[in-house]
């Protein structure tokens, strides 16, 4: 247990940029914006940048949770983040991708997804548009099923299986996906109606119904290869994407 040697003057900082975010039994601590420039395609672009933290205490007493962080083993746990572009608050339209961890894709470049191309593809998107927020969901990977047990789907998939076999066959549903806390996120962010980033008209669908206020959906396809074209056409044939725009489940 570390002795907690928080200064008034730090803790007067911090403070100041965090939000408390009421959700049912529990609690969002939002901390931001701070200013992050972006690497994209050789330009660099500032971001906002916010990080949450989903917490079973409530408090505005920001001092009792910035005492626990040095023993609560965060780095053990993903926390979710977003990139906020432009006057995202008041901005008449706005382009949002709820974007789901990818550690393959978006880490390592993989291309047997396409999700390192719709990250960075988002960005632009965002940037062209004036204004913008990519949500990166920490706990999606693999529609949800964890790194772990996206490897063991890997390997069903070298072995025959499509991406929704695979997953099945490991004891999961096709997408057990949750925005929530994304949605509660943007909301305290931003009131106006929102364009979303997607191929995926569940993914709109599932949305709406979580109380995103959706005027619109912006698609996003490309980076088809010979490692993705059977994944990509798995997503058109058995999980709903539209095929003129064709990419990831993870979308
Ligand atoms: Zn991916």
């Amino acid at each position: 247990m570390g002795q907690i040697n928080l200064e008034s003057k730090a803790f007067s900082i911090l403070k100041d940029k965090i939000e408390l975010i009421r959700s049912e039994d529990r609690a969002i601590y939002l901390v931001g914006p701070i200013q992050l420039p972006v690497n994209l395609y050789g330009e660099t672009v500032v971001f906002q940048w916010y990080c949450w933290l989903n917490c079973e205490e409530i408090t505005e007493d920001y001092q009792k949770i910035i005492d626990k962080l040095s023993t609560a083993n965060l780095a053990e746990f993903q926390q979710s983040s977003v990139l906020v572009y432009g006057d995202f608050k008041n901005a008449d339209d706005a382009l949002i991708r709820m974007h789901s961890i990818c550690h393959t894709g978006d880490i390592f470049g993989s291309k047997r997804c396409d999700c390192g191309f719709q990250l960075k593809e988002s960005l632009k998107k965002i940037k062209e548009h004036r204004t913008g927020a990519l949500f990166y969901l920490a706990n999606h990977e693999g529609r949800g099923i964890g790194l772990f047990s996206k490897a063991m789907a890997y390997v069903l998939q070298e072995n025959g299986y499509d991406t929704v076999e695979a997953n099945e066959q490991l004891g999961f549903v096709n997408d057990s996906r949750n925005y929530d806390d994304a949605i509660r996120v943007l909301k305290t962010l931003r009131t106006k109606p929102v364009t979303l980033i997607t191929n995926n008209p569940l993914k709109l669908e599932a949305l709406e119904n979580a109380g995103m206020h959706v005027s619109g959906r912006t698609p996003l396809w490309g980076d088809v290869s010979e490692y993705n074209e059977k994944y990509l056409q798995t997503k058109i044939t058995k999980s709903g994407h539209l095929k003129e725009e064709r990419t990831c489940l993870n979308d």
